[in-house]
């Protein structure tokens, strides 16, 4: 049986002073982060497929409180599926910085980590997504099935425990432009 209303009522009523509790306002907010996450999807190649199936009804991410966003005003998390074209990467790279903070991205795909097929020999392909904003998490495969997406927004949502809730320290901060293949 589940825990009540009423129990949380009578475990508080005990504390001195009653009706409250001490605890971390980053608990908090990471508790509700995990549980509601937002990701703006950027799909660009056959990787993206794979995305949109992990969010139709088979797979149901919603269950999760994984909403895809249409604005990256309003997102969280940035997953990138598909080949980074070098066209693409200052359109990618602008909608990244109009995500509030904190944020994420996702690599999704062999593309979007390394450059996939097109690591070499192509002209036109950023080898990897890393090169025009930081990535947090890599996803392999060519493609990747979507429950490695629905298993890698989960394991992102388990790393927020004690992080700062509002800000999101990065190993590597990129502030230049998109640099060549
Ligand atoms: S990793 Fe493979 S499936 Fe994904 S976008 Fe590249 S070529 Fe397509």
């Amino acid at each position: 049986m589940g825990v009540t209303g009423d129990d949380i009522a009578k475990v508080c009523d005990r504390i001195p002073g009653g009706g409250f509790m001490l605890g971390r306002i980053d608990d908090l907010l990471n508790w509700a982060r995990e549980s509601s996450q937002w990701p703006v999807t950027f799909g660009l190649a056959c990787c993206a497929i794979e995305m949109m199936a992990a969010g139709a009804s088979h797979y149901d991410l919603d269950r999760f409180g994984i909403i895809f966003r249409g604005t990256p005003r309003q997102a969280d998390i940035m997953i990138v599926s598909g080949t980074v074209t070098r066209k693409m990467a200052p359109v990618l790279r602008r909608l990244y910085e109009q995500m509030p903070e904190p944020k994420y991205v996702i690599a999704m795909g062999n593309c979007a980590s390394g450059g996939g097929p097109y690591a070499t020999g192509t002209y036109s392909v950023v080898r990897g997504v890393d090169k025009v904003v930081p990535v947090d998490l890599y996803i392999p495969g060519c493609p990747p099935r979507p429950e490695q997406l629905i298993d890698a927004l989960l394991e992102l949502g388990r790393s927020y425990k004690g992080e700062h809730a509002l800000r999101h320290e990065r190993g590597q901060i990129f502030d230049g432009e998109p640099v060549s293949p």
